[in-house]
């Protein structure tokens, strides 16, 4: 976040507040938050909705953030830049997915959580088929038959091909010889610019209420949820937060070291986002706080309007270190075998794949994990074993999810940030 760098000295009974870091404000929420669900558990659910105004304020300005930055960024940059800068996006996309997959495997080996069969609870699990889509219908799905009912919806990917190819519409009026045509397209132009602005505005000031939408969000996890994790939950809480740990210091930490820029600047920046991921559990609601760290890190808005988005739907590094975890979980309960090398390398593929096609959304990996699943033979049916060693999880989602949420929104940062670098796109005056 900016502030400490240009906050003005505010006034009033409430300057203390604003005059007071955002981070610590937002920290001693999170604390705050999650001993008041321990302590007071659903005796303090009342506080809930606080949470929801958060999360309601951050999902209000993401269209419109999406469209305006996404438009304005296409039509500044040359479509043949566009494509060389996509393609390096989605390539470092897949590659830390598949090494999130893997780390999550080897984090389920060692730790090798497992729980007695009799706990198991198979009924909850009943309602959920395995939602497993065809390739072709995924990939089809990224043209809108209706631009107005996939931003309804809030699906990201028809929303980005959208507005690109808009973008590119828009730059084409731009440098055309018709005056009136020029005109035109310069207007359309600096509109969305500024509706982008604003947007960013806004941003900042939602943040200031960022330390009470977290001690809500977080109180009201903890007091659904916190009692669960104990036992053999407890294991694969543990098994997977070390994994998204271990993850941030080799994998992003690698990459931001491999490609010379600065570890700090970066955490500097990317705590705004992966707090507000952490409490909202959704990349897609977290996207108006990581394009502003971006903006922050001196990355081009062409690029960052493109990927960021694109990055909360199709790349997930958290969720699938979740999948690994939780895959070989269900495994060991109910069959007591890890799985084989081959089953493995099955794991990896479809737990990559499986992120294209689930939006960025609270709860989104539960529905991976399901495709997974079936990708190795145990599929989710009522009344099975399978069934109920994934109720289990499920028991525990929420909290499971705040960590990949978090983790997802900063291999977003950082493949966009070591992309801008790798093309000399970066302004490295911000990294100083
Ligand atoms: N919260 C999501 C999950 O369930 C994904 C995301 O929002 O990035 O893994």
């Amino acid at each position: 976040m900016a502030e400490g760098k240009k906050a003005p000295v505010k006034k009033g009974w409430l300057g203390w507040y604003f005059n007071f870091n955002l981070l610590y404000r937002i920290l001693i929420g999170l604390v705050l938050g999650a001993l008041l669900g321990i302590i007071f558990q659903e005796k303090i659910l009342w506080i809930s909705p606080l949470g929801d105004l958060f999360v309601r304020l951050l999902k209000m300005i993401m269209m419109p953030i999406i469209l305006s930055t996404l438009i304005v960024g296409a039509s500044s940059i040359s479509p043949a830049t566009l494509g060389k800068a996509g393609v390096r996006i989605v390539i470092f996309y897949l590659v830390t997915s598949a090494l999130a997959v893997v780390i999550g495997l080897l984090m389920g080996s060692i730790f090798r959580p497992s729980a007695a069969m009799e706990t198991l609870a198979i009924a909850d699990a009943a309602g959920k088929a395995a939602a497993s889509q065809k390739l072709s219908a995924i990939l089809l799905a990224i043209i809108p038959t209706s631009f107005a009912q996939a931003v309804v919806n809030e699906t990201i990917l028809p929303v980005i091909f959208f507005s690109i190819v808009f973008g590119i519409g828009l730059s084409y009026l731009r440098i055309s010889g018709d005056e009136r045509l020029k005109k035109a397209g310069e207007t359309l132009f600096e509109m969305c610019d500024a509706v982008a602005e604003v947007m960013m505005r806004m941003v900042t000031g939602i943040m200031q209420y960022a330390p009470i939408g977290v001690l809500a969000l977080v109180a009201d996890v903890f007091a659904k949820q916190g009692a669960k994790v104990a036992g053999a939950l407890g294991m694969v809480t543990v098994a997977c937060f070390v994994g998204y740990a271990l993850h941030v210091v080799l994998v992003y930490g690698g990459m931001l070291k491999v490609f010379k820029l600065k570890i700090k600047t970066f955490f500097n920046e990317a705590k705004d986002p992966f707090i507000t991921a952490f409490v909202t559990r959704s990349s897609n609601g977290t996207l108006p706080v990581t394009m502003e760290a971006a903006e922050h890190l001196g990355i081009p808005r062409d690029i960052y309007a493109f990927s960021l988005p694109l990055g909360a739907t199709i790349n997930m590094d958290g969720t699938a270190i979740y999948q690994g975890v939780c895959a070989i979980f269900i495994s060991l309960t109910v069959t007591g075998h890890n799985f084989t090398l081959a089953q493995m390398l099955l794991i990896i593929v479809t737990a990559t794949l499986a992120s294209i096609g689930t939006a960025g959304v609270p709860g989104a990996g539960a529905i991976m994990l399901l495709m997974v699943l079936e990708s190795v033979g145990l599929p989710v049916q009522a009344g099975t074993a399978v069934a109920g060693a994934y109720a289990m999880i499920l028991g525990i989602d929420a909290i499971l999810d705040m960590g990949r949420t978090a983790l997802n929104v900063t291999g977003d940062l950082t493949c966009t940030a070591v992309v801008s670098k790798q093309l000399n796109y970066l302004d490295l005056k911000k990294w100083e």
